[in-house]
Protein backbone atom coordinates (compact mmCIF):
# COMPACT_ATOMS: atom_id res chain seq x y z
CA UNK A 1 0.00 0.00 0.00
CA UNK A 2 1.22 3.35 -0.99
CA UNK A 3 2.19 5.90 2.10
CA UNK A 4 1.97 9.39 0.87
CA UNK A 5 1.42 12.54 2.32
CA UNK A 6 -2.53 14.48 1.63
CA UNK A 7 -1.30 16.62 -1.21
CA UNK A 8 0.87 13.74 -3.20
CA UNK A 9 -2.71 11.77 -2.67
CA UNK A 10 -4.93 14.25 -4.11
CA UNK A 11 -3.04 15.58 -6.91
CA UNK A 12 -2.38 11.84 -7.84
CA UNK A 13 -6.26 11.74 -8.80
CA UNK A 14 -5.75 8.00 -8.95
CA UNK A 15 -9.09 6.93 -7.69
CA UNK A 16 -9.54 3.41 -7.01
CA UNK A 17 -6.05 2.96 -5.47
CA UNK A 18 -5.39 2.08 -1.89
CA UNK A 19 -3.90 4.68 0.40
CA UNK A 20 -2.50 4.80 3.89
CA UNK A 21 -2.24 8.14 5.63
CA UNK A 22 -1.75 9.71 9.00
CA UNK A 23 -2.59 13.13 10.26
CA UNK A 24 -4.73 15.31 12.72
CA UNK A 25 -8.36 15.53 12.61
CA UNK A 26 -9.28 18.98 11.72
CA UNK A 27 -13.24 18.00 12.15
CA UNK A 28 -15.45 15.08 12.91
CA UNK A 29 -18.95 13.87 12.54
CA UNK A 30 -20.88 11.04 12.78
CA UNK A 31 -24.55 9.22 12.48
CA UNK A 32 -25.82 6.09 12.84
CA UNK A 33 -24.66 4.26 10.08
CA UNK A 34 -21.73 6.75 8.50
CA UNK A 35 -19.33 8.99 9.67
CA UNK A 36 -16.92 12.13 8.04
CA UNK A 37 -13.16 13.29 9.30
CA UNK A 38 -11.50 16.01 7.95
CA UNK A 39 -7.71 15.00 8.11
CA UNK A 40 -5.01 17.38 7.95
CA UNK A 41 -1.40 15.98 7.72
CA UNK A 42 -0.05 19.58 7.13
CA UNK A 43 0.97 19.21 3.27
CA UNK A 44 -1.73 21.42 1.95
CA UNK A 45 -3.80 23.59 2.88
CA UNK A 46 -6.46 21.09 1.43
CA UNK A 47 -7.37 17.91 4.28
CA UNK A 48 -8.64 14.67 3.18
CA UNK A 49 -11.75 13.69 3.43
CA UNK A 50 -11.81 10.27 5.37
CA UNK A 51 -15.70 8.27 4.83
CA UNK A 52 -16.19 5.46 7.73
CA UNK A 53 -19.46 3.24 7.30
CA UNK A 54 -20.08 0.39 9.58
CA UNK A 55 -17.86 -1.70 7.45
CA UNK A 56 -15.01 0.24 8.21
CA UNK A 57 -12.74 -1.53 10.46
CA UNK A 58 -12.64 1.08 13.51
CA UNK A 59 -15.91 2.30 13.01
CA UNK A 60 -17.39 2.15 16.52
CA UNK A 61 -13.86 3.97 17.74
CA UNK A 62 -15.72 6.84 15.32
CA UNK A 63 -17.38 8.75 18.67
CA UNK A 64 -13.91 9.16 20.39
CA UNK A 65 -12.29 10.68 17.41
CA UNK A 66 -12.10 14.77 18.08
CA UNK A 67 -10.84 17.46 16.48
CA UNK A 68 -7.10 17.02 17.18
CA UNK A 69 -6.81 13.61 17.33
CA UNK A 70 -4.15 11.53 15.61
CA UNK A 71 -5.59 9.02 13.31
CA UNK A 72 -4.19 6.41 10.77
CA UNK A 73 -6.59 5.38 8.00
CA UNK A 74 -6.32 3.39 5.17
CA UNK A 75 -8.53 2.94 2.24
CA UNK A 76 -9.67 3.99 -1.59
CA UNK A 77 -9.46 7.03 -3.08
CA UNK A 78 -13.01 7.69 -4.44
CA UNK A 79 -14.29 10.61 -6.73
CA UNK A 80 -16.27 12.38 -3.92
CA UNK A 81 -19.97 12.65 -4.37
CA UNK A 82 -20.17 15.47 -1.90
CA UNK A 83 -19.46 18.96 -2.53
CA UNK A 84 -16.29 20.57 -1.75
CA UNK A 85 -13.50 18.10 -2.43
CA UNK A 86 -12.98 16.40 -5.77
CA UNK A 87 -11.96 12.93 -4.01
CA UNK A 88 -12.02 11.22 -0.73
CA UNK A 89 -10.46 8.65 1.20
CA UNK A 90 -13.70 5.18 1.71
CA UNK A 91 -11.80 3.94 4.26
CA UNK A 92 -11.61 0.42 5.38
CA UNK A 93 -9.70 0.62 8.44
CA UNK A 94 -9.43 3.30 10.98
CA UNK A 95 -7.24 3.50 14.26
CA UNK A 96 -6.92 5.90 16.60
CA UNK A 97 -3.24 7.28 17.55
CA UNK A 98 -3.63 9.78 20.04
CA UNK A 99 -6.56 11.16 21.64
CA UNK A 100 -7.59 14.72 21.81
CA UNK A 101 -9.53 15.53 25.28
CA UNK A 102 -11.94 17.97 23.56
CA UNK A 103 -12.25 19.36 27.13
CA UNK A 104 -8.93 20.70 27.26
CA UNK A 105 -7.73 20.71 23.69
CA UNK A 106 -7.06 24.37 23.10
CA UNK A 107 -7.42 24.71 19.56
CA UNK A 108 -10.90 24.01 18.77
CA UNK A 109 -12.09 24.30 14.70
CA UNK A 110 -13.79 27.87 16.09
CA UNK A 111 -12.14 30.75 14.73
CA UNK A 112 -9.46 31.93 17.43
CA UNK A 113 -7.73 34.91 17.97
CA UNK A 114 -3.62 35.67 16.77
CA UNK A 115 -2.74 36.79 20.34
CA UNK A 116 -4.42 33.52 21.64
CA UNK A 117 -2.86 30.92 19.00
CA UNK A 118 0.43 33.10 19.83
CA UNK A 119 0.16 31.75 23.74
CA UNK A 120 -0.63 28.43 22.22
CA UNK A 121 2.84 28.56 20.05
CA UNK A 122 3.47 24.94 20.65
CA UNK A 123 0.80 23.76 18.89
CA UNK A 124 -0.46 26.69 16.29
CA UNK A 125 0.63 24.78 13.45
CA UNK A 126 -1.98 22.63 13.60
CA UNK A 127 -4.34 25.25 12.61
CA UNK A 128 -5.23 26.28 8.39
CA UNK A 129 -3.27 29.67 8.93
CA UNK A 130 -0.33 28.58 11.06
CA UNK A 131 0.29 25.56 8.38
CA UNK A 132 0.04 27.79 5.42
CA UNK A 133 2.19 30.65 6.96
CA UNK A 134 4.89 28.00 7.71
CA UNK A 135 4.58 26.22 4.28
CA UNK A 136 4.79 29.22 3.18
CA UNK A 137 8.04 30.36 4.96
CA UNK A 138 9.45 27.05 3.83
CA UNK A 139 8.93 27.72 -0.07
CA UNK A 140 10.52 31.48 1.05
CA UNK A 141 13.56 29.74 1.65
CA UNK A 142 14.08 27.39 -0.99
CA UNK A 143 13.26 30.28 -3.20
CA UNK A 144 16.18 32.38 -1.72
CA UNK A 145 18.77 29.57 -2.95
CA UNK A 146 16.76 29.03 -5.46
CA UNK A 147 17.58 32.51 -7.11
CA UNK A 148 21.36 32.59 -5.98
CA UNK A 149 22.16 28.86 -7.41
CA UNK A 150 20.62 30.48 -10.46
CA UNK A 151 23.07 33.52 -10.44
CA UNK A 152 25.83 31.53 -9.65
CA UNK A 153 26.53 33.00 -6.03
CA UNK A 154 28.06 30.69 -3.51
CA UNK A 155 26.33 30.01 -0.21
CA UNK A 156 28.33 30.77 2.61
CA UNK A 157 28.04 30.51 6.85
CA UNK A 158 29.05 33.58 8.77
CA UNK A 159 29.48 32.66 12.50
CA UNK A 160 26.77 33.39 15.01
CA UNK A 161 29.24 33.93 17.49
CA UNK A 162 30.98 37.16 16.82
CA UNK A 163 33.59 39.25 18.12
CA UNK A 164 33.37 41.93 15.87
CA UNK A 165 30.08 45.08 15.80
CA UNK A 166 28.98 45.51 12.51
CA UNK A 167 27.22 48.61 12.97
CA UNK A 168 29.40 50.42 16.10
CA UNK A 169 26.32 50.31 18.08
CA UNK A 170 25.69 49.03 21.76
CA UNK A 171 22.86 46.27 20.56
CA UNK A 172 24.17 43.09 20.90
CA UNK A 173 23.53 40.32 23.03
CA UNK A 174 26.82 38.94 24.85
CA UNK A 175 27.85 35.08 25.08
CA UNK A 176 28.98 34.33 28.03
CA UNK A 177 30.10 30.57 29.76
CA UNK A 178 28.68 29.93 33.39
CA UNK A 179 32.24 28.72 34.29
CA UNK A 180 34.18 31.45 32.76
CA UNK A 181 32.72 35.30 31.37
CA UNK A 182 35.35 35.15 28.92
CA UNK A 183 35.28 32.06 27.30
CA UNK A 184 36.61 32.91 24.22
CA UNK A 185 39.29 35.04 26.24
CA UNK A 186 37.42 38.34 24.97
CA UNK A 187 34.39 39.66 24.78
CA UNK A 188 31.49 37.85 22.18
CA UNK A 189 28.63 38.37 20.89
CA UNK A 190 25.42 36.79 18.69
CA UNK A 191 25.80 38.43 15.71
CA UNK A 192 24.04 41.58 14.37
CA UNK A 193 24.82 40.91 10.72
CA UNK A 194 27.03 38.50 8.58
CA UNK A 195 28.04 41.65 6.85
CA UNK A 196 31.89 41.66 7.55
CA UNK A 197 32.05 37.91 7.16
CA UNK A 198 30.73 38.31 3.73
CA UNK A 199 33.01 40.90 2.45
CA UNK A 200 35.83 38.92 3.34
CA UNK A 201 34.46 35.70 1.38
CA UNK A 202 32.94 37.93 -1.55
CA UNK A 203 36.87 39.35 -1.60
CA UNK A 204 37.79 36.21 -2.92
CA UNK A 205 34.67 34.47 -4.26
CA UNK A 206 33.25 37.15 -5.98
CA UNK A 207 29.30 36.88 -5.13
CA UNK A 208 28.49 35.18 -2.07
CA UNK A 209 25.68 35.22 0.22
CA UNK A 210 24.74 34.58 3.51
CA UNK A 211 21.03 33.15 5.28
CA UNK A 212 21.00 32.77 9.14
CA UNK A 213 19.51 33.88 12.33
CA UNK A 214 20.54 37.66 13.19
CA UNK A 215 20.36 39.00 16.67
CA UNK A 216 19.31 42.76 17.94
CA UNK A 217 19.07 43.30 22.02
CA UNK A 218 17.00 46.68 20.78
CA UNK A 219 14.30 46.85 22.64
CA UNK A 220 11.88 47.84 19.77
CA UNK A 221 8.28 46.20 20.90
CA UNK A 222 6.83 46.40 17.74
CA UNK A 223 5.16 44.20 15.19
CA UNK A 224 8.16 44.23 12.62
CA UNK A 225 10.72 43.49 15.19
CA UNK A 226 12.34 40.62 16.50
CA UNK A 227 15.41 39.81 18.92
CA UNK A 228 16.12 36.54 16.99
CA UNK A 229 15.22 37.38 12.85
CA UNK A 230 16.57 35.44 10.12
CA UNK A 231 18.57 37.43 7.10
CA UNK A 232 19.97 37.06 3.53
CA UNK A 233 22.79 38.87 2.91
CA UNK A 234 24.39 38.91 -0.80
CA UNK A 235 27.85 40.39 -0.99
CA UNK A 236 28.73 41.58 -4.70
CA UNK A 237 32.65 41.98 -5.33
CA UNK A 238 32.79 44.62 -8.76
CA UNK A 239 29.03 45.91 -8.14
CA UNK A 240 28.41 49.43 -7.32
CA UNK A 241 25.96 51.15 -5.96
CA UNK A 242 23.53 50.98 -8.93
CA UNK A 243 24.29 47.09 -9.75
CA UNK A 244 23.35 46.79 -6.32
CA UNK A 245 19.93 48.27 -6.32
CA UNK A 246 19.50 46.74 -9.56
CA UNK A 247 20.24 42.55 -7.77
CA UNK A 248 17.98 43.81 -4.82
CA UNK A 249 14.79 44.78 -7.53
CA UNK A 250 15.59 41.79 -9.78
CA UNK A 251 15.98 39.69 -6.27
CA UNK A 252 12.65 40.94 -4.68
CA UNK A 253 10.58 40.42 -8.06
CA UNK A 254 12.14 36.61 -8.41
CA UNK A 255 10.72 35.68 -4.88
CA UNK A 256 7.55 36.87 -5.37
CA UNK A 257 7.44 35.02 -9.02
CA UNK A 258 9.10 31.80 -7.34
CA UNK A 259 6.14 32.00 -4.33
CA UNK A 260 3.47 32.34 -7.23
CA UNK A 261 4.64 29.38 -8.97
CA UNK A 262 5.40 27.19 -6.25
CA UNK A 263 2.63 27.97 -3.25
CA UNK A 264 -0.22 29.49 -5.24
CA UNK A 265 -2.57 27.78 -2.59
CA UNK A 266 -1.45 28.97 0.33
CA UNK A 267 -1.05 32.42 -1.00
CA UNK A 268 -4.78 31.90 -2.34
CA UNK A 269 -6.29 30.93 1.21
CA UNK A 270 -4.16 34.36 2.84
CA UNK A 271 -5.82 36.69 0.59
CA UNK A 272 -9.09 35.41 1.35
CA UNK A 273 -9.08 35.26 5.13
CA UNK A 274 -6.18 38.14 6.00
CA UNK A 275 -5.21 40.03 2.98
CA UNK A 276 -7.78 41.26 0.60
CA UNK A 277 -5.84 41.85 -3.33
CA UNK A 278 -2.56 40.14 -2.10
CA UNK A 279 -2.33 38.33 -5.74
CA UNK A 280 -2.56 41.24 -7.61
CA UNK A 281 -0.60 43.38 -5.23
CA UNK A 282 2.26 40.69 -5.81
CA UNK A 283 1.58 40.68 -9.49
CA UNK A 284 1.42 44.27 -9.84
CA UNK A 285 5.64 44.51 -8.12
CA UNK A 286 6.58 41.86 -10.24
CA UNK A 287 5.57 43.64 -13.60
CA UNK A 288 6.31 47.13 -13.15
CA UNK A 289 9.58 49.14 -12.33
CA UNK A 290 10.51 50.10 -8.66
CA UNK A 291 10.62 53.63 -8.11
CA UNK A 292 14.36 55.33 -7.10
CA UNK A 293 14.72 58.34 -5.66
CA UNK A 294 17.78 59.87 -3.44
CA UNK A 295 16.98 60.60 -0.06
CA UNK A 296 17.13 64.52 -0.56
CA UNK A 297 14.46 64.09 -3.11
CA UNK A 298 12.10 61.57 -0.82
CA UNK A 299 13.05 64.67 2.27
CA UNK A 300 11.76 67.08 -0.33
CA UNK A 301 8.68 64.58 -0.86
CA UNK A 302 8.16 64.40 2.97
CA UNK A 303 7.91 68.42 3.36
CA UNK A 304 5.46 69.16 0.78
CA UNK A 305 2.81 65.81 1.47
CA UNK A 306 1.41 68.39 3.95
CA UNK A 307 1.08 65.38 6.56
CA UNK A 308 1.34 65.89 10.38
CA UNK A 309 4.23 63.03 10.47
CA UNK A 310 5.12 62.22 14.06
CA UNK A 311 9.18 62.35 13.39
CA UNK A 312 10.79 65.44 11.87
CA UNK A 313 11.33 65.13 8.33
CA UNK A 314 14.21 67.74 8.08
CA UNK A 315 17.28 66.53 6.21
CA UNK A 316 19.73 64.43 8.37
CA UNK A 317 16.78 62.69 10.12
CA UNK A 318 16.23 59.12 9.72
CA UNK A 319 13.66 58.18 7.61
CA UNK A 320 10.90 56.40 9.58
CA UNK A 321 8.16 53.90 9.13
CA UNK A 322 5.27 56.02 8.63
CA UNK A 323 7.37 58.14 5.98
CA UNK A 324 8.15 54.86 4.16
CA UNK A 325 4.62 54.03 3.99
CA UNK A 326 3.58 57.28 2.93
CA UNK A 327 5.86 56.94 0.10
CA UNK A 328 5.16 53.57 -0.69
CA UNK A 329 1.84 53.74 -0.29
CA UNK A 330 0.19 57.19 -0.90
CA UNK A 331 2.83 58.86 -2.75
CA UNK A 332 4.16 56.41 -5.32
CA UNK A 333 2.21 53.24 -5.10
CA UNK A 334 4.95 50.80 -5.89
CA UNK A 335 8.24 49.64 -4.00
CA UNK A 336 10.49 52.80 -3.65
CA UNK A 337 14.25 52.56 -3.44
CA UNK A 338 16.11 55.13 -1.43
CA UNK A 339 19.39 55.98 -1.73
CA UNK A 340 22.29 58.43 -0.87
CA UNK A 341 21.46 58.64 3.03
CA UNK A 342 23.22 61.12 4.92
CA UNK A 343 26.55 59.92 6.52
CA UNK A 344 26.11 61.12 10.15
CA UNK A 345 23.09 58.35 10.40
CA UNK A 346 24.78 55.33 8.32
CA UNK A 347 27.32 52.43 9.97
CA UNK A 348 31.38 53.37 9.19
CA UNK A 349 31.13 50.80 6.27
CA UNK A 350 29.17 52.69 3.66
CA UNK A 351 30.78 54.65 0.75
CA UNK A 352 31.46 58.24 1.18
CA UNK A 353 30.06 60.03 -1.79
CA UNK A 354 31.37 62.78 -3.65
CA UNK A 355 29.55 65.36 -1.76
CA UNK A 356 31.53 64.65 1.14
CA UNK A 357 27.77 64.37 3.26
CA UNK A 358 26.11 61.14 1.54
CA UNK A 359 26.89 57.65 1.88
CA UNK A 360 25.97 54.81 -0.76
CA UNK A 361 23.40 53.53 0.96
CA UNK A 362 20.19 52.45 -0.04
CA UNK A 363 17.31 50.81 1.20
CA UNK A 364 14.05 48.98 -0.25
CA UNK A 365 10.59 49.85 1.07
CA UNK A 366 7.85 48.13 0.56
CA UNK A 367 3.97 48.97 0.84
CA UNK A 368 2.61 47.72 4.22
CA UNK A 369 5.67 47.06 5.29
CA UNK A 370 8.26 49.89 4.93
CA UNK A 371 11.92 49.09 4.84
CA UNK A 372 12.33 45.23 3.88
CA UNK A 373 16.25 45.71 2.75
CA UNK A 374 18.92 47.90 3.50
CA UNK A 375 22.06 47.34 2.19
CA UNK A 376 25.40 49.63 0.46
CA UNK A 377 28.18 49.98 -1.40
CA UNK A 378 30.76 49.64 0.79
CA UNK A 379 34.06 52.00 1.11
CA UNK A 380 36.95 50.33 -0.33
CA UNK A 381 39.41 53.20 -0.17
CA UNK A 382 41.85 52.35 2.54
CA UNK A 383 42.42 55.98 3.21
CA UNK A 384 38.68 56.97 3.47
CA UNK A 385 37.61 54.18 5.42
CA UNK A 386 40.79 54.56 8.35
CA UNK A 387 39.12 58.29 8.82
CA UNK A 388 35.95 56.73 9.40
CA UNK A 389 36.52 54.37 11.64
CA UNK A 390 38.78 57.15 13.71
CA UNK A 391 36.25 59.79 13.37
CA UNK A 392 33.16 57.60 15.07
CA UNK A 393 35.42 56.73 18.00
CA UNK A 394 35.72 53.09 17.14
CA UNK A 395 39.06 50.89 17.69
CA UNK A 396 40.69 50.98 14.52
CA UNK A 397 43.31 47.89 16.18
CA UNK A 398 40.01 46.20 16.67
CA UNK A 399 39.05 46.06 12.72
CA UNK A 400 42.94 45.49 11.31
CA UNK A 401 41.50 42.23 9.76
CA UNK A 402 38.74 44.27 8.23
CA UNK A 403 41.09 46.87 6.70
CA UNK A 404 43.63 44.03 5.51
CA UNK A 405 41.05 43.09 2.39
CA UNK A 406 41.39 47.59 1.70
CA UNK A 407 45.02 47.32 1.81
CA UNK A 408 45.15 43.97 -0.29
CA UNK A 409 44.02 43.75 -3.48
CA UNK A 410 40.64 46.13 -2.95
CA UNK A 411 37.97 46.40 -5.12
CA UNK A 412 34.75 48.03 -5.67
CA UNK A 413 31.83 45.66 -4.02
CA UNK A 414 28.57 45.68 -2.18
CA UNK A 415 25.50 43.94 -0.74
CA UNK A 416 22.70 44.06 0.98
CA UNK A 417 20.21 42.62 3.69
CA UNK A 418 17.06 40.98 3.34
CA UNK A 419 14.47 40.42 6.60
CA UNK A 420 13.03 37.35 5.92
CA UNK A 421 10.25 37.57 8.41
CA UNK A 422 8.94 41.47 6.75
CA UNK A 423 8.88 39.61 3.73
CA UNK A 424 6.93 36.90 5.01
CA UNK A 425 4.98 39.75 6.35
CA UNK A 426 4.56 40.79 2.98
CA UNK A 427 3.50 37.98 1.28
CA UNK A 428 1.11 36.40 3.93
CA UNK A 429 -0.82 39.57 4.91
CA UNK A 430 -0.16 38.36 8.85
CA UNK A 431 0.45 41.88 10.70
CA UNK A 432 2.72 40.86 13.20
CA UNK A 433 6.37 39.64 12.77
CA UNK A 434 5.67 37.63 15.94
CA UNK A 435 3.19 35.34 13.38
CA UNK A 436 5.61 34.56 10.47
CA UNK A 437 8.37 32.65 12.66
CA UNK A 438 7.78 29.75 14.81
CA UNK A 439 8.71 30.41 17.95
CA UNK A 440 9.66 34.46 18.63
CA UNK A 441 11.76 36.44 20.58
CA UNK A 442 11.28 39.41 21.84
CA UNK A 443 11.77 41.83 25.03
CA UNK A 444 10.20 39.65 27.72
CA UNK A 445 9.80 36.40 25.70
CA UNK A 446 11.58 33.81 24.84
CA UNK A 447 9.37 30.23 25.25
CA UNK A 448 10.07 26.92 24.00
P1 LIG B 1 14.71 49.08 11.02
O1 LIG B 1 15.12 50.48 10.70
O2 LIG B 1 13.41 48.67 10.38
O3 LIG B 1 14.77 48.76 12.47
P2 LIG B 1 17.38 48.36 10.32
O4 LIG B 1 17.69 49.50 9.44
O5 LIG B 1 17.90 48.33 11.70
O6 LIG B 1 15.79 48.11 10.35
P3 LIG B 1 19.13 46.64 8.80
O7 LIG B 1 20.25 46.61 9.75
O8 LIG B 1 19.25 47.47 7.58
O9 LIG B 1 17.77 47.00 9.58
O10 LIG B 1 18.73 45.12 8.45
C1 LIG B 1 18.40 44.67 7.14
C2 LIG B 1 16.98 44.13 7.10
O11 LIG B 1 16.74 43.21 8.16
C3 LIG B 1 15.91 45.18 7.28
O12 LIG B 1 15.66 45.83 6.08
C4 LIG B 1 14.74 44.36 7.74
O13 LIG B 1 14.12 43.71 6.64
C5 LIG B 1 15.39 43.30 8.59
N1 LIG B 1 15.36 43.63 10.03
C6 LIG B 1 16.14 44.51 10.68
N2 LIG B 1 15.91 44.52 12.00
C7 LIG B 1 14.95 43.58 12.21
C8 LIG B 1 14.30 43.09 13.37
N3 LIG B 1 14.60 43.55 14.59
N4 LIG B 1 13.36 42.11 13.22
C9 LIG B 1 13.08 41.62 11.99
N5 LIG B 1 13.67 42.04 10.86
C10 LIG B 1 14.59 43.01 10.95
MN1 LIG C 1 18.30 49.46 7.42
Amino acid sequence: MKRLKIKQILASEQAGEKFKVGGWVRSARMSQTVGFIDLTDGSSIAGLQIVLDSETNGFDMLKDIHTGCSVLAEGTLIESPGKGQKYELKADKITLLGEADPETYPIQKKKHTLEFLRQKAHLRVRTNTFSAVFRLRSHLSQGIHDFFRRKGFFYIHAPIITTSDCEGAGQMFQVSAPSEKEFFGRPAYLTVSGQLEAELMALGLSEVYTFGPTFRAENSNTPRHLSEFWMVEPEMAFYDLTDNMDLAEEFLKALLEYMLENDLEDLEFMERWYQKGLLEQLRNIIEKPFERMNYTEAIDYLQKSGKDFEFPTEWGHDIQTEHERYLTEEKIGVPVIIYDYPASIKPFYMRLNDDGKTVAAMDVLLPRIGEIIGGSQREERLDVLSRRIRKLGLDEEAFNWYLDTRRFGTVVHSGFGLGLERTLLFLSGMANIRDVIPFPRTPGNAEF
